[in-house]
């Protein structure tokens, strides 16, 4: 399952959606983003995080509560949990644990841990907040979109940056909450590529990558994406398929972002 590991840094690769789950080992500290999916992989992480963990504490960020990226939480009990205050105050809580137990009754899945909500032990409600843990600096910014609890996440002094379900190289935006938030979300992106030294980015799904140039590029082709939405006209859907080689799965999103941008004007 591991598709990046240098120095500290360890991202898990699901076999479903290229979703990721990253694992950075500190002095004293171990993090983690978004545990998933399938129960034999939540195992495998579980026997990856034993295995280095001591004694040190195990954090997790949750990037945001879509039943994806939370699927995994009750394997970690012992866990603190950050995640920002729209997250913690989600009035769907209900709603996310159906889907996750829909999901494991539509195929067969027994886990060995009931499916919860995360209780967020670290809530952050503002922006640029910043929490020196061990001897890294974690630094969060509200990221309202894709749904309106994401988070994004600096950890220096490794460079790292966590986006979540944006800036992927495999998914074009998907705006589930609103199109005027993501437009800000991405110019967001781009402070922190001016403002911090990102070396490293993992993203929610798809690859990391180090390459500064293909960095640019995941933050460049989501301004294109949105941009364009506003006014197309049949030549972005050829471009989508070009460049996304999954585009044919992620089709019906194209067309209820065209939906959600035009009333969200
Ligand atoms: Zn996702």
């Amino acid at each position: 399952m591991i598709q990046f590991q240098k120095n500290n840094i360890t991202v898990f690769q699901s076999a479903l959606y290229m979703t990721t789950s990253a694992i950075i080992q500190a002095n004293e500290t171990v993090i983690m983003t978004d545990p998933n999916w399938l129960p034999t992989e939540i195992e495998e992480i579980k026997g990856y995080i034993n295995k280095i963990k001591g004694d040190k504490q195990l954090y997790i960020i949750y990037t945001h509560s879509d039943f994806d990226h939370i699927i995994g939480s009750g394997a970690f009990p012992e866990a603190k949990v950050i995640a920002s205050k729209q997250f913690a105050d989600n009035p769907n809580k209900e709603e996310s644990i159906q889907k996750i137990k829909q999901f494991d009754q539509g195929y067969y899945l027994k886990r060995s841990y009931a499916p919860i909500y995360p209780t967020v032990d670290i809530v952050v409600s503002e922006d640029g907040y910043k929490l020196e843990l061990d001897s890294l600096t974690m630094t969060f910014y509200q990221a309202p979109g894709h749904t309106n609890d994401g988070l994004f996440t600096v950890i220096e002094p490794y460079g790292l940056f966590l986006s979540g379900d944006y800036l992927s190289d495999i998914e074009f935006p998907f705006i589930f909450s609103s199109y005027k938030d993501y437009v800000n979300t991405i110019h967001t992106a781009e402070n922190i590529l001016l403002n911090h030294q990102i070396t490293t980015h993992i993203p929610g799904h798809g690859t990391t990558t180090q390459n500064q140039q293909e960095i640019r590029k995941r933050v460049d082709g989501s301004k294109y994406y949105l941009e364009q939405l506003l006014h197309d006209n049949g030549e972005l859907e050829r471009y989508l398929s070009e460049e996304y080689s999954f585009f044919e799965g992620m089709k019906s999103i194209h067309n209820d972002n065209k939906k959600i941008a035009k009333e969200n004007l």
